[in-house]
C-alpha cells in the first residue's frame, strides 16, 4: 500500500491515477502505508510551488499564479499537483508512460481546447506533447484522428445519437467486468424487450417535446444478436418508428457464434449498415481461455456471410495483450485481419477491470500471464503501423483505466467509413439519448459547454421494474427549465 500526504487531499483520486500509471492496480491511502510520498504547497513571490519528495528523491514545479475563475483555478491547480507527482516518479523508476501524466479518459479533448484558444492543430499538437510529457508519436496520432474527424465531428444543437442497450451474451468472457445481474444469459429476455418497446414508446413522445430529431442509432450491449431474430427485429422496427431519418444505423453482431443467416438479413432490411464481427482474436487457444466460446472459422465463416448478403461497413474488433499471447500470436490476428479487409478496425488494449474474473485468474490463482507494458506496447505498435500501410486511418480514440502498458484504445477505418456515432459519443459534441438497463444518457447545453447525464440502472431486473422512472430522469434532463 502506498500512502500520500498531500496539502491538496481533494485531488486524492487523480494522484492515485498518476501512482497507477508506475505501479499498476495498487491500493492508496492518506492515511496508512508502507510508502510514502509527500506533497507540500506554497504560495510565494507570485508563483506556485508544488514539492513532492519520498525517501528517495525530490521535484519541485512552480508556475506563476494563475489568476482567473474558481473552476480554471481548481483545474490548474490539479494540473500542476499531478505533473509535480509525475515527475518525481519518472526520476525515481526511469519509466516514461507513453501518454506521459495523462490519466483522462479523452486525450483529444486537450488538443481540442488548445485549438479553441487559437492554436492551429500542428502547434496544439506540440503544446500536447510538451505539457503533458506525451511521447511524439503519441501525440502525432491525437494529430492523424483531428485531421480524420475534420468535417465529421459536429453535430447540430437539435440532433442527438440514440443509444440502445441489449446486455445478454451467451457466454461471459473473462475480462468481462460486468456482473451476472448486469448481463444476462437469455432467460429474460422476453420481459426485457417489453421494457424497452416501453421506454423507446415514452422517449419519443420525449425527443418529440424537446423538438430534436435523431442523427445516428447505435445498438450495443452485451452482444445484440444474443437475442432471437424476431426480439431484436422489433426493438429496431420500433426505434425506427420512434426515431426516422437516421444517417446511419450500427449493430454489434459481436460474438461470431449469434450471427446467423435469418439474423443478418433482417438487419440489411432495416438498413443497418454498419455491424462489429469480433474476433478479438484468430488464435483458439486464446479464445477457449478468455471464454469467448467460439472459433476464429466461426468468425471468417461469419464475416463471408455479412459479405455475401451485401454489408459493406464492418467493423472488426482486436485485443491486444490477452492473456498467454506473444507478439507473434497478435501479428497472426492481424494477418488474417488484413487478408479479410474489414472497413474498420478497433483496437483495444486489454483493461483488466478489478470485478472481471480475469483479474482473479491472473493476480491470485496465478495461470496464464500477460505480456509486459513493452509487449503491450509492441503490439499496439505494430497495429498502427500495418493498419495505416494498408490504408485505414485512425479516427477515434480513448483511454480507460486498468488498461495494458497504460496504452489506448483507437477505431481505424477506411475513408468514408468512419461511425459517426463514435466520434460524437467519444468527443462529447452530441447528446446520446441511451435506452436499456445500465444505458447511460448525456445531454449537452450551452454549445456543449455542460454536459449532464441520466444514467439507466444497471441491474436487468431493477430496469425492467423501473423503466418509467428512467424515462423520467432523463426527462429532468433533457427538458430543464421549460
Ligand atoms: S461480449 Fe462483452 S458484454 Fe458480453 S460477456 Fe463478453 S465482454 Fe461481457
Amino acid at each position: 500500500m502506498i500512502r500520500i500526504i498531500t496539502d491538496a487531499p481533494e485531488f486524492f483520486s487523480d494522484l492515485g491515477d498518476v501512482l497507477r500509471l508506475f505501479y499498476g492496480d495498487i491500493q492508496i491511502s492518506l492515511t496508512e502505508g508502507d510508502r510514502v510520498f509527500e506533497h507540500h504547497f506554497a504560495e510565494t513571490d507570485g508563483q506556485w510551488i508544488d514539492t513532492w519528495c519520498c525517501e528517495e528523491s525530490e521535484s519541485v514545479l512552480a508556475q506563476p499564479v494563475f489568476v482567473g475563475t474558481a473552476v480554471e483555478i481548481k483545474r490548474l491547480r490539479k494540473r500542476q499537483v499531478k505533473l509535480g507527482l509525475y515527475n518525481l516518479l519518472k526520476k525515481l523508476t526511469g519509466v516514461r508512460p507513453p501518454w506521459g501524466s495523462l490519466t483522462g479518459i479523452r486525450p483529444t479533448r486537450l488538443l481540442y481546447e488548445a485549438m479553441e484558444e487559437g492554436m492551429d492543430l500542428e502547434t496544439a499538437v506540440h503544446h500536447v506533447e510538451m505539457a503533458y510529457d506525451v511521447t511524439p508519436e503519441k501525440a502525432a496520432l491525437l494529430g492523424d484522428i483531428a485531421r480524420m474527424q475534420r468535417g465529421i465531428r459536429e453535430a447540430r444543437p437539435d440532433q442527438f445519437d440514440l443509444y440502445i442497450g441489449i446486455p445478454f451474451c451467451k457466454t461471459r468472457c473473462s475480462y468481462c467486468s460486468f456482473s451476472a445481474g448486469e448481463i444476462g444469459d437469455g432467460r429474460r429476455v422476453g420481459p426485457y424487450v417489453e421494457a424497452l418497446l416501453r421506454e423507446i414508446a415514452l422517449c419519443r413522445d420525449l425527443m418529440a417535446e424537446a423538438g430534436m430529431s435523431v442523427r445516428a442509432g447505435y445498438v450495443g450491449g452485451g452482444t445484440p444478436t444474443a437475442i432471437p431474430c424476431g426480439e431484436l427485429a422489433r426493438i429496431l422496427d420500433a426505434a425506427q418508428a420512434a426515431f426516422p431519418g437516421a444517417v446511419e444505423w450500427t449493430v454489434e453482431a459481436g460474438r461470431p457464434d449469434t450471427i446467423d443467416r435469418e439474423k443478418l438479413q433482417m438487419l440489411r432490411d432495416r438498413g443497418v449498415g454498419r455491424i462489429s464481427v469480433n474476433p478479438q482474436s484468430f488464435n483458439d487457444e486464446t479464445l477457449r481461455r478468455i471464454g469467448r466460446a467460439h472459433t476464429g472459422a466461426e468468425t471468417l465463416a461469419a464475416y463471408a456471410l455479412a459479405r455475401e448478403l451485401g454489408f459493406e461497413d464492418i467493423n472488426m474488433d482486436l485485443i491486444a495483450a490477452l492473456p498467454g499471447e506473444t507478439v507473434r500470436d497478435f501479428e497472426h490476428t492481424l494477418d488474417v485481419v488484413e487478408r479479410l479487409s474489414p472497413d474498420s478496425v478497433t483496437v483495444h488494449s486489454l483493461a483488466i477491470k478489478r470485478s472481471s474474473r480475469l483479474h482473479e485468474q491472473l493476480t491470485v490463482s496465478g495461470g496464464h500471464t500477460q505480456i509486459g507494458a513493452e509487449g503491450a506496447a509492441e503490439m499496439i505498435d505494430t497495429a498502427h503501423n500495418r493498419l495505416t500501410a494498408a490504408g485505414y486511418r485512425p479516427y477515434y480514440l480513448y483511454r480507460q483505466k486498468y488498461m495494458a502498458g497504460n496504452l489506448e484504445n483507437v477505431g481505424y477505418a477506411r475513408p468514408g467509413k468512419a461511425c459517426l456515432y463514435n466520434i460524437g459519443n467519444m468527443e462529447e459534441t452530441v447528446s446520446v439519448l441511451a435506452l436499456g438497463a445500465g444505458a447511460i444518457s448525456k445531454w449537452l447545453f450551452d454549445r456543449t459547454l455542460r454536459i449532464e447525464r441520466a444514467p439507466n440502472v444497471r441491474n436487468i431486473d431493477e430496469y425492467i421494474a423501473r423503466v418509467e422512472e428512467m424515462v423520467e430522469r432523463k426527462r429532468a434532463v433533457i427538458l430543464q427549465g421549460r
